[in-house]
This record gives structure tokens, C-alpha cells and sequence, in this order.
């Protein structure tokens, strides 16, 4: 008797794992985790829901904010976004999808993954093709209706939009606008971050939303510019990169 309920204890959640396995695998998915290693997928009006009923909470997404640089996955290109792309993080600094576990080769979300993680069919990439620059979910989507956050959103997005920044960027060749240029830029890195600490302080608002509210931080995205920020103390230096 002992013996039976020890097997039952042993072995009934290892043949779980395998239907969960086998059931991400399908017909021909040989379950080798290179599209989520390759990084979090972004999503669609179709994934609205799995995002509003925390399925997939809000703390582990990031925004690419319209103009700032992605890879198409599609064309295999660096193209700036037309519209804000959400996605899901990484697994710290590395392209993984943070619902991936590479130990057992898993979806950890698996019956809540977003509409591109199921189109994608590395055998067939048709399905994925069609439908990934189509209806993509913005923020605006997901946080319109919450008055205070969006307008401190909108206003983040009119100061902070890469097309102007990269009118800056562009100045700081020329030696009679160098200087008002650098001014500027130093303005907007530290309103981007000093935007980010007072939402979550005031707000009460997990650090770790920031990102998907805001974008990723500027210190990081003016690398786009070929500028590498880098801070002394209090004071911000561009490097040119
Ligand atoms: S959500 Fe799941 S299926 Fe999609 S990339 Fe992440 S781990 Fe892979």
C-alpha cells in the first residue's frame, strides 16, 4: 500500500510534465526553445485580455515606444517602430522570454501564451507572417481609461518622442547648436528618470511597471542615436558609440 501511494506520488507528476510537454510540442515543435530564447513576442488586440485579467501581469512587460529601433523577426531588419510595441521581458539581460524555463524546455504560461507565440511555427512561418504587424496592442489600448497615468503617459511621449530626440542627436555634430543640443538631451534623460521614481513612489506602483509605462529608459535607447550615455556622480556624459 505504502509502495502504491509512493509510486503514485513519483511518478503522476512526472507523466503530467510530459502531456504539458507534449502539448506544447505539437506535431512537429521538436521543443528546442530557440523562438522564446530569441525573445518575448509582442502583442496583439487578441492578447488584450490575458493583460487586463493579470494572466500575464503587467510588471513583466516593456514597451518599444514608436520610433525607437526593434528587429523586425519578420524581415530580419532594424527598422523604428511605427507604433508602441508591448512586449513580454527577458530573462535578465538576455533575449529569453521570462515564461520560458530552460531546465524543462516549458512554456510556464503555456495555456496563456499571446497570439504570436501560437502562430509561430518555426516549420512554417505563414501564419506568423501574417498576423505580426497587424492590430498590434499599444498602451494607449490598455491604459487610456486610467485618467491620471495616461495623461503622465502622454506627456512622457510628447516630451520624450525619438523623432525629436534624434533631431537633438543630429545637432550635437554641429558646433553652433552642439551646446543648446547637449542642454536638451540632458533635460529629457533626466525627466525620463525622474518620472519613473516619482510614479512609482507616489503611485505606489511596482518599479518593475515602469518600463512597459514609460518605454525602456532613455540612458539605454540613445545608443539608437549611436550615443552611449554614461553617468558621473550626478552628471550625464554622451559618448559618441
Ligand atoms: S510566452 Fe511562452 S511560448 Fe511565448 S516566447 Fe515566452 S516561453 Fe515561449
Amino acid at each position: 500500500m505504502e509502495k502504491t501511494i509512493e509510486t503514485k506520488r513519483t511518478i503522476l507528476p512526472e507523466i503530467k510534465s510530459k502531456i504539458y510537454r507534449n502539448k506544447m510540442a505539437g506535431p512537429n515543435c521538436k521543443r528546442c526553445g530557440t523562438c522564446c530564447r530569441k525573445g518575448g513576442p509582442s502583442f496583439h488586440l487578441e492578447d488584450k485580455g490575458l493583460i487586463e485579467t493579470g494572466k500575464i501581469p503587467s510588471k513583466y512587460l516593456y514597451t518599444i515606444r514608436k520610433g525607437e529601433l526593434a528587429l523586425d523577426n519578420v524581415t530580419g531588419r532594424l527598422a523604428p517602430v511605427k507604433t508602441d510595441l508591448v512586449k513580454i521581458r527577458g530573462i535578465g539581460i538576455t533575449w529569453t522570454c521570462i515564461f520560458y524555463d530552460p531546465i524543462q524546455y516549458i512554456c510556464k504560461i503555456y495555456d496563456h501564451r499571446p497570439v504570436e507565440c501560437r502562430a509561430l511555427k518555426c516549420w512554417d512561418t505563414r501564419e506568423i507572417e501574417r498576423i505580426y504587424n497587424e492590430e498590434r496592442l499599444t498602451r494607449k489600448d490598455l491604459l487610456e481609461g486610467f485618467g491620471g497615468i495616461w495623461d503622465i503617459i502622454e506627456t512622457h511621449q510628447k516630451r520624450c518622442d525619438y523623432h525629436k530626440i534624434g533631431v537633438l542627436a543630429a545637432r550635437l555634430k554641429s558646433e553652433e547648436a552642439q551646446k543648446d543640443a547637449l542642454a536638451a538631451i540632458d533635460e529629457l534623460l533626466r525627466y525620463d528618470k525622474e518620472i519613473r521614481s516619482l510614479v512609482a513612489e507616489k503611485a505606489g506602483m511596482d518599479p518593475d511597471m515602469m518600463d512597459f509605462l514609460f518605454g525602456r529608459p532613455l540612458t539605454e535607447t540613445m545608443v539608437m542615436f549611436r550615443i552611449k550615455v554614461e553617468m558621473t556622480g550626478e552628471k550625464y556624459r554622451l559618448v559618441p558609440v
